[in-house]
């Protein structure tokens, strides 16, 4: 059912993005953000292929506030990039890039979507896997999902371009200490009208997550029930 496509090892549109850092503003997460992290990272380290279900149903999540939107705009929907996540393996860089052609954010939905916790809900988290119910779907229940990202990766940036202003693109970058970046980034980094990109920087002991078969196995023993394309990108050989 999945499609697996191949993708030539090119890696210029990353360099060009490293290149515009001089926009980068920097900004402290708040205490939760922090709290949460360490909860995270301490907690449920031995599931840590949950990261992938997180992400991938954050980026579906996405995908359907697009095709909602487009339906009430009364328009014909993106048609350049229709809702679809792609996913990349690549050893070269020891990168996991997660893309969806979902609504994107705006700098100031980055600010409050990846840099605070939206619900009150971390003292009731922590308290959950205080008693020891470590069970990995509070983290989906709880709204801290984005979070998992660190549970393989050294550093995550997200480079998004919002569906309410697709000429301006943002990157997003932490390496899970108690603050982040967000600098200007090129709107082509991003195909289509709108979406966004994880690129996930690998932990030294998580190189599994390079093979595109162990990618496979968790979308298929996880993220069955999705309902947009997903195509894992293979390096050619
Ligand atoms: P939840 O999904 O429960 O809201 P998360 O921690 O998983 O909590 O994500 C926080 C928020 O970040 C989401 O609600 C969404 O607004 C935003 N977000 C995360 N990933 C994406 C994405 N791929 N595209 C657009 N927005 C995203
Ligand atoms: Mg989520």
């Amino acid at each position: 059912r999945r499609s697996v496509s191949f993708l030539s090892s090119s890696t210029e549109t990353e360099e060009a993005a490293t290149e515009e850092d001089a926009s980068a503003e920097k900004f402290e997460f708040t205490s939760d953000v922090g709290r949460v992290m360490d909860l995270i990272i301490n907690s449920l380290y031995s599931d840590r292929d949950i990261f992938l279900r997180e992400l991938i149903s954050n980026a579906a999540d996405a995908c359907d506030k697009k095709r909602f939107l487009s339906i009430t705009d009364g328009e014909e929907g993106d048609v350049e990039a229709p809702p679809a996540i792609k996913i990349k393996c690549d050893v070269d860089t020891n990168t996991v890039t997660i893309e969806d052609s979902g609504v994107g954010m705006t700098k100031d939905e980055i600010i409050n979507n990846l840099g605070k916790i939206a619900q009150s809900g971390t003292r009731a988290f922590a308290q959950a896997l205080g008693d020891g119910k470590s069970d990995v779907n509070l983290i989906g229940q709880f709204g801290v999902g984005f979070y998992s990202a660190f549970l393989v990766a050294d550093k995550v940036t997200v480079v998004t371009k919002s569906m309410q202003d697709n000429t301006k693109a943002y990157k997003w970058e932490s390496e899970a200490d108690s603050s982040y970046s967000i600098s200007d980034a090129s709107p082509e980094e991003i195909d289509g009208t709108s979406g966004t990109k994880l690129i996930l920087q690998l932990k030294e002991d998580a190189s599994t997550y390079l093979e595109p078969s162990k990618i496979e196995e968790l979308l298929q023993r996880y993220s069955e029930f999705i309902e947009f394309p997903m195509s894992v990108w293979k390096e050619k050989t």
